[in-house]
């Protein structure tokens, strides 16, 4: 994080864990996101009515949340981290069974390990005749994946996004693995968060998915989003639903942006709008030079 100021030990509550799914191409990613979204109790009871924002929270049985970053891609996830967000606080690795560790398997065990970030491999397509697990296993040797039943400590679950089999399993073994790394955050201050994805809305401007970090983000909010300012004029969440405000951990597309920030772009929340539009203008210059010293002659 940019910020170096830390909120003080008795201000910190417990957050719900944020996971991506990482894996090669066709192992299941998109199929096993959806599936998981259709855990969810509360969409279950609001007729399931959904809306892609780049990310979505699953309410469990037991009442424990979790959110899922819903943009599958390796190049999203390094690209942010190059951007110095490190917003995933679990990744789960998906490799199908019929097939075995492929080259983005590969570059996604690496790209976890680098990030320190604690995985969890989801073993798909058991469904499938030609399933093998235990050999996807022991090829996760050959890279320094040790799950449980090889002796080692990376938690691992067969799972059949198509079958819908395993997802409870695979749920548990996320709250658990956030249990062990007992994420906390201040709800009650100011909020910071990271953009996720943005874009140029018809109709609505600029709107940009917010990753709240810390506090919580409610409307009429004044902020700097990268080299962006503005006021949270309205904020909806992964349900479709208007909201009025959202803490640690929740992804929530604001609208009221002057312009289209950046994913991996970090949001603060500021005193007064001269702020907003100083702190916006500062970081605009500091890039534009950036930008003309690096830029090839
Ligand atoms: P992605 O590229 O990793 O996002 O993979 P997709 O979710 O698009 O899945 C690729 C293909 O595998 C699709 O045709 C899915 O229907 C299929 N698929 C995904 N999960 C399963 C599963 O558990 N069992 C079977 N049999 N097929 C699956």
């Amino acid at each position: 994080d940019t910020t170096a100021d830390v909120d003080a030990e008795d201000t910190l509550k417990p957050r719900p864990p944020v996971v991506t799914i990482m894996g090669h191409v066709d192992h299941g990613k998109t199929s096993l996101l959806d599936a998981l979204r259709g855990t969810d109790v509360v969409a279950g009871e609001s007729g399931g009515i959904t809306q892609h924002i780049g990310a979505y929270q699953v309410k469990t049985k037991g009442g424990d949340v979790i959110t899922f970053l819903d943009t599958p891609g390796h190049e999203a996830f390094s690209e942010m981290r190059a951007r110095g967000a490190n917003v995933t606080d679990i990744v789960v690795l998906v490799v199908a069974a019929d097939d075995g560790l492929m080259p983005q398997t590969i570059e996604a065990i690496n790209h976890t390990k680098a990030a320190g970030v604690p995985m969890i491999v989801a073993i798909n397509k058991v469904d499938k005749p030609e399933a093998n697990p235990q050999r996807i296993r022991e090829r996760l040797l050959e890279h320094e994946v040790v799950v449980e039943d090889m002796g080692g400590d990376t938690q691992d679950v067969e799972v059949s996004a198509l079958k819908k089999t395993g997802l409870d399993d695979l749920i548990d073994k996320i709250l658990l693995q956030a249990e062990l790394l007992e994420l906390r955050a201040n709800p009650d201050r100011d909020a910071e968060g990271t953009v996720i994805e943005a874009q140029l809305d018809k109709g609505r401007g600029a709107v940009a998915t917010i990753l709240v970090r810390r506090g919580t983000l409610k409307v009429g909010d004044i902020f700097v989003v990268g080299e962006q300012s503005g006021k949270v004029r309205a904020m909806v969440n992964d349900k479709g639903q208007n909201v009025k405000t959202a803490g640690p951990s929740t992804p929530v597309e604001v609208l009221g942006l002057s312009g289209v920030p950046m994913a991996g772009d970090p949001l603060s929340v500021v005193e007064n709008e001269a702020r907003a539009r100083e702190v916006a203008t500062y970081r605009h210059e500091l890039a534009t030079r950036k930008r003309t010293t690096s830029a090839p002659t």
